[in-house]
C-alpha cells in the first residue's frame, strides 16, 4: 500500500476536515484544493540504442507567502510509483511545510515514473539532461519562478547535472543571476551549501529531541529507534541518531529489500559505509534479517518511517509498539491509521513538521546562490550557521505544535495541519483582503 489512486482525494479530505476544525472559510479550502500551474512534458532520450519516450510532471501549488504568486520550491522524484495525483498531494504538503517554517516559497513537486537504479550512470545523465532541456524550453526553471531540489530517487549528483545543463544553456539567465540558484541540494563544490545533504535527517533529530523534552513522554534512558528507508533521510537519521548530541540507540533499519535488527544497537557509521560501497544492507555482520513489516512492529521507543507513503495503515497500525512515530517521509502514515494509533497512545509527528529541514536548508542555499558565492574557507563557519538556523526553525515549529495541541486538545498531527492552514489563511487574507 504505497501510492493509492485516492492519494490526492485523501489529502483533500484532510484539508476539509482540518478546515472544519478551525471554521475556515470555504474560499480558503478552495485555494488549497486548487493548483497554480501543472505541467506535463514529454521528451525523448536514447536508451540502449533506441529513442525512448518519457513523461515528466511539475506541479506548482500555491504561494501565499510572498508578494505575487511566485517563487515555488520542491523536490524532484524519480520512482516507478510517480503519478500526477501523488505529486499534487506532495506539492500541497510543500506549501504546508513553507507555512510552518515561515519560508516565502510556494509548494512544488516534480517527478517522473522511472526507476533510476536500472540505468547506467551515463544513460541516466542523458535522461536528466533531456528532461532539463525540456524544463528550460517550457521556461519553467528560474530561481524567481520554480527551483527544484532532490527527493526520492534523485540526489546531489542529479541536482548537479541539472544545474550544469542550466548553466551551459543560453535559454536561461534572463535575470543575470547565478544559475546555481535554479537548483538546490547541489554538491558543496558546485554551489551547494554545507549541511544540505543531511539537513532533513539532522533537522528531524533536532526537533525530535525537543519534542521528547516538551511532551514529557517517558522513554528508555537511551531511547531505541527503528528506521524504515535507508536513503538520504533514513540513512542520515541512522548515521546521526547515535551521536552524543542525540543519544538514540538505532536497533533496526531497512530499505526496499528488507531490514536488519540488532537489539544491542547497530554501528550505523560502519553500516552506512557498507551500504555506500555494496548498495545493499544485506549481509552486514552481527545482525538478524527482518522484513519491513516486522520493523514497523518492533518494540522500540521511536519509529522513523523514512521511505514512501502509506506504510502504516489500518491493517498494521495495531501492531505498532513504538511510543513515538516521527515521519521522516511524507504521508507515511495513512489517515485511517490515526484513530488506531491515537487509541493506543502512539504520538505521531507528521512529515510536514518532521522532515521540513530539507527545504529550510534548500532555502538557505537558494538565498546564498542568489546573492554571492562563498569562499572555500567560509565553509566550516557556514555549516555552523546552517545548523543553527535549522535548529531554531525546527524547534520553533515543534514548540508551536505542542502548544496548539494542548490548547485545542487535538493530536499533534491535527495541530501541525491547523497551524499550517492558519498561516496560509492569514497570508491570503493580507494579500487579497478576503
Ligand atoms: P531516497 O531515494 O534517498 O531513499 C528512499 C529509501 O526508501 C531507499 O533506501 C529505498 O530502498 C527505501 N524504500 C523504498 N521503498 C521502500 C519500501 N517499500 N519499504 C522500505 N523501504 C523502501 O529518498 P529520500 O530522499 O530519503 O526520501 C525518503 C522520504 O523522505 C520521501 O517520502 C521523501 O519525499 C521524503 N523527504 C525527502 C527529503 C530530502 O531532502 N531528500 C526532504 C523531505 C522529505
Amino acid at each position: 500500500m504505497e501510492n493509492t489512486p485516492d492519494i490526492l482525494e485523501e489529502k483533500i479530505q484532510e484539508i476539509e476536515r482540518i478546515g472544519a476544525l478551525m471554521n475556515a472559510p470555504s474560499w480558503l479550502i478552495e485555494e488549497l484544493k486548487h493548483f497554480k500551474r501543472v505541467y506535463e512534458l514529454g521528451f525523448r532520450a536514447p536508451v540502449g540504442g533506441e529513442l525512448k519516450h518519457f513523461t515528466t510532471y511539475v506541479v506548482l501549488h500555491k504561494n501565499p507567502f510572498s508578494s505575487g504568486d511566485f517563487p515555488f520550491k520542491g523536490g524532484t522524484r524519480f520512482h516507478p510509483g510517480v503519478t500526477l495525483p501523488l505529486l499534487k498531494m506532495l506539492a500541497i504538503e510543500m506549501t504546508e511545510k513553507s507555512a510552518l517554517a515561515g519560508l516565502p516559497l510556494g509548494g512544488a513537486k516534480a517527478g517522473m515514473a522511472i526507476d533510476p537504479s536500472v540505468y547506467e550512470e551515463n544513460v541516466l545523465r542523458t535522461i536528466v539532461d533531456k528532461r532539463t532541456e525540456e524544463l528550460l524550453k517550457a521556461k519553467i526553471i528560474d530561481p524567481y519562478y520554480y527551483s527544484p531540489g532532490p527527493d526520492v530517487g534523485t540526489n546531489a549528483k542529479t541536482m548537479y547535472w541539472m544545474y550544469n545543463k542550466i548553466a551551459e544553456s543560453n535559454l536561461m539567465l534572463t535575470h543575470g543571476v547565478n544559475a546555481a540558484a535554479c537548483v538546490s541540494g547541489k554538491p558543496i563544490e558546485h554551489g551547494g551549501i554545507p549541511g544540505r545533504e543531511y539537513s532533513t535527517a539532522y533537522g528531524l533529530l533536532l526537533q525530535l529531541r525537543k519534542f521528547i523534552e516538551l511532551s514529557g513522554i517517558k522513554l528508555s534512558a537511551k531511547p531505541t529507534m527503528a528506521i524504515q528507508g535507508f536513503g538520504n533521510v533514513g540513512g542520515n537519521v541512522a548515521l546521526f541518531a547515535p551521536k552524543s548530541q542525540f543519544g538514540f540507540k538505532v536497533v533496526a533499519v531497512s530499505d526496499k529489500d528488507g531490514g536488519l535488527y540488532n537489539p544491542r544497537g547497530l554501528d550505523t557509521g560502519k553500516l552506512k559505509a557498507w551500504h555506500e560501497s555494496k548498495k545493499t544492507l544485506k549481509g552486514f555482520p552481527g545482525t538478524e534479517n527482518i522484513t519491513n513489516e516486522e520493523l514497523l512492529a518492533l518494540k522500540v521507543d521511536i519509529l522513523v518511517p523514512a521511505a514512501l507513503e502509506n506504510q502504516i495503515h489500518k491493517d498494521n497500525a495495531h501492531r505498532v509498539l513504538a511510543k513515538i512515530v516521527y515521519e521522516g517521509g511524507n504521508q507515511t502514515v495513512h489517515a485511517d491509521a490515526y484513530p488506531i494509533l491515537d487509541s493506543r497512545k502512539v504520538s505521531v509527528i507528521p512529515g510536514i513538521a518532521a522532515n521540513v529541514g530539507g527545504v529550510i536548508v534548500s532555502f538557505l542555499e537558494w538565498r546564498i546562490n542568489l546573492s554571492d558565492r562563498t569562499h572555500e574557507v567560509d565553509r566550516e563557519e557556514q555549516e555552523k550557521w546552517v545548523l543553527k538556523e535549522l535548529e531554531k526553525i525546527m524547534h520553533k515549529i515543534i514548540v508551536k505544535i505542542v502548544a496548539k495541541s494542548e490548547e485545542r486538545k487535538i493530536s499533534f498531527v491535527d495541530s501541525a495541519h491547523v497551524l499550517a492552514m492558519e498561516a496560509v489563511w492569514k497570508r491570503f487574507k493580507e494579500k487579497h483582503s478576503y
